[in-house]
């Protein structure tokens, strides 16, 4: 399996030894991390910023299939413990996504689910990676489900958000990552009018000249993943069940005979 083209943008939850129980998919262990970035080192893989993902969608930095970028959604404590000193450890740059009215507290919209709650770190933890060069982005304030919102209550949670990240760190926050991965035409019309440079959905998939800059496609990076599962998301950015979806819908169509030539 070849590398295909656009850049491959890897989403993250937890990673914690301890995985969880019903949320187990979105965790990942230390060890399992650190191997899957010891495999991007070693395979040559460069990883950029989103800011150079943007570049690469815009036609300012030429495409090389050999990329990729990491984001973390939710913005969980145990990334200063688990994440961070890997990711230094390979010179590996990452974006981090934060809940701005859940700082320093848990993932209460997971709650429901049944599992321990998880810590998220607060306002130090965020400037303590700003200071060590990572990214920081918004994933709203609450993490609600975007698209059951009023336009108000929406622009409540895009706007205010970026202003409040910005307001206690002091930097630009120039990305946003789609709560739950749900967006309609509104989110991406608030996120983009709201001083946003892009944003991040998760539909799997690669990001090529030309691709939505409030619509980047990301692959989803989970527990049951393996070496192998896990490198065939770096090099096509889909699934493997998601890709043989998307390969069986676009040759469907030539094998089975459509309406034309149809007498009316
Ligand atoms: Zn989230």
């Amino acid at each position: 399996m070849p590398d295909t083209a656009g850049v491959k943008v890897l989403v993250y939850h937890w990673v914690d030894p301890d995985p969880g129980g019903r949320l187990r998919e979105w965790g990942l262990t230390p060890e399992a991390f650190e191997a899957q970035m010891r495999a991007l080192a070693e395979g040559g893989y460069q990883v950029l910023s989103l800011q150079e993902v943007l570049e690469v969608v815009q036609g300012e930095r030429p495409p090389s299939p050999k990329t990729v970028a990491l984001t973390f959604d939710d913005g969980y404590r145990g990334h200063l413990d688990h994440v961070l000193p890997v990711l230094e450890r390979f010179r590996f740059r990452a974006t981090f996504f934060l809940v701005s009215d859940r700082m320093g507290g848990t993932n209460t919209w997971d709650a429901r689910h049944g599992d321990r709650p998880r810590s998220l770190m607060g306002w130090n933890d965020a400037a303590a990676l700003a200071a060590r060069g990572m990214e920081l982005g918004s994933h709203s304030r609450t993490h609600p489900f975007l698209t059951n919102l009023s336009e108000s209550e929406m622009e409540n949670e895009i706007r205010g958000s970026k202003e409040t990240i910005e307001d206690r760190l002091g930097g630009p926050v120039r990305f946003f990552s789609y709560p739950h991965g749900l967006l309609d035409s509104r989110c991406r019309r608030l996120v983009a009018s709201s001083g946003y440079a892009g944003a991040c959905s998760s539909q799997f998939g690669g990001n090529d000249l030309g691709a939505d800059l409030f619509q980047l496609r990301r692959s989803q990076i989970t527990y049951y993943d393996t070496a192998w599962s896990f490198t065939f998301k770096v090099r096509t950015g889909f699934s493997i069940r998601e890709w043989t979806r998307t390969r069986v819908a676009e040759l469907l169509p030539r094998f089975v005979p459509g309406p034309r030539g149809v007498a009316s």
